[in-house]
């Protein structure tokens, strides 16, 4: 019996994994990408954690996280990109923080998360550079942090070796629904080709297409974030508890130690109109640097950075997932998207196939 095809539209994370997922079940897969190489959207241009702990803890983004963030491990070494795993520190400082902390910990163990709470010497063994006042920390287990673009990458290398025909710089049109005994259809510039599933994981285009297949997806917001690049020896994940700058900017940034050693300190959190807009200053690289002296008690230089954009749901705190009729959409995919990237891919390919037939 011939396999089965399945077309993935949109090669970020998600895209890529789907692929990778269809392959390892024997389908044969296509894929369509916009772009003319791997990584433009936000997942070439994130901050590259693995995330555990992922405010408001009890949605299904953060039950999510949680259950993706251990089958990295197996990506990264079969795909061949660094995987750094390291604890996060939640810092606090002062009494009031402190029993903020005891209870924060208290609920957190409750949940079934790896916490425990932390003196200031573990805190300074783990980021020595660290010139701050720090009473203590929630030490969490688990995190672990990637080069975005070398993952993108890697995982493209590993796809397209294993048989995927990637179809680059080939923007979709279209994507229409099976429909009467026909499979779901792709329409781009290489003309319309019929598929058993569709799996359309486009970024910031998701909502047009499932608009045009007669879905209604929620109203998307673009949120461009900086991140900033400096040489710290820091090796834990840290965060304050209590952020000291204001929410909107940081939106749960921190001290980030990547796996080429440096320590990225961000991301920013800014409204923007262009969902692909990855434009910086070497101002707002030294702005994003700054706001973590809770944590670190100066201001690094910065020696580079970046800045990427997150399509984020406005009407709930959740991912965009739909399927009808062969086709699976997922938009909205902010963070810790990556993180959820596996799962979030298995989830598409499966309810793509699951309706591949048609009404
Ligand atoms: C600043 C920032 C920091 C972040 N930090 C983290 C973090 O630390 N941890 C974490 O887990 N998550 C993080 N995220 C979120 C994470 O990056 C995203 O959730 C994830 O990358 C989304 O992946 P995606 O595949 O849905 O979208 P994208 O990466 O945007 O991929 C979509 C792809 O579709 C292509 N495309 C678009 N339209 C079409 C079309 N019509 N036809 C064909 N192709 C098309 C695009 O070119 C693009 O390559 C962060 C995001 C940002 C912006």
């Amino acid at each position: 019996m011939a396999s089965k095809r399945v077309a993935v539209v949109g090669l970020g994370i998600v895209g890529l994994l789907a692929a990778l997922e269809a392959l390892d079940r024997g389908y044969k897969v296509e894929a369509y990408e916009a772009y003319e190489a791997l990584g433009r959207g936000a997942s070439g241009h994130n901050a590259g954690v693995i995330h555990v702990l992922q405010p408001p803890f009890i949605n299904r983004k953060a039950r999510l996280a949680r259950r993706a963030n251990r089958l990295f491990d197996s990506i990264a070494s079969r795909a061949g990109f660094r995987l750094r795993r390291l604890p996060g520190l939640i810092v606090y400082r002062g009494n009031r923080e402190r029993l903020l902390a005891m209870g924060a910990a208290g609920v957190l163990r409750i949940l079934g998360y790896p916490v425990r709470l932390v003196g200031q010497g573990v805190f300074r063994d783990l980021c020595p550079s660290s010139e701050a006042r720090v009473d203590g920390a929630i030490l969490v287990e688990g995190y672990g942090t990637v080069v975005p673009w070398e993952a993108v990458r890697a995982i493209g290398d590993l796809v397209a070796s294993m048989g995927a025909e990637i179809h680059y710089s080939t923007e979709v049109e279209e994507v229409r629904p099976a429909r009467g005994g026909r499979g779901p259809i792709v329409r781009s510039p290489l003309g319309d080709r019929e598929y058993d599933a569709v799996v359309v994981a486009a970024g910031a285009d998701t909502a047009r297409l499932a608009r045009q297949a007669g879905l209604r997806p929620p109203r998307m917001g673009y949120y461009k974030g900086v991140m900033a690049l400096a040489r710290l020896d820091c090796r834990a994940v840290a965060a304050p508890l209590v952020s000291r700058t204001r929410s909107r900017e940081t939106k749960g940034g921190g001290v980030i130690p990547w796996p080429t050693g440096e320590v990225l300190l961000g991301p920013t959190f800014q409204a923007t109109r262009d969902p692909w807009d990855t434009s910086y200053t070497r101002g707002d690289l030294e702005a994003t640097a700054g706001l973590y002296t809770s944590v670190l008690g100066f201001a690094p230089e910065p020696h580079a950075g970046f800045a990427g954009t997150r399509v984020k749901n406005l009407e709930r705190d959740d991912f965009y997932t739909e399927a009808r009729r062969g086709v699976a959409f997922l938009g909205a995919i902010d963070s810790p998207g990556f993180t959820s990237s596996p799962l979030l891919a298995r989830w598409a390919l499966e309810a793509a196939l699951a309706g591949g037939g048609g009404p």
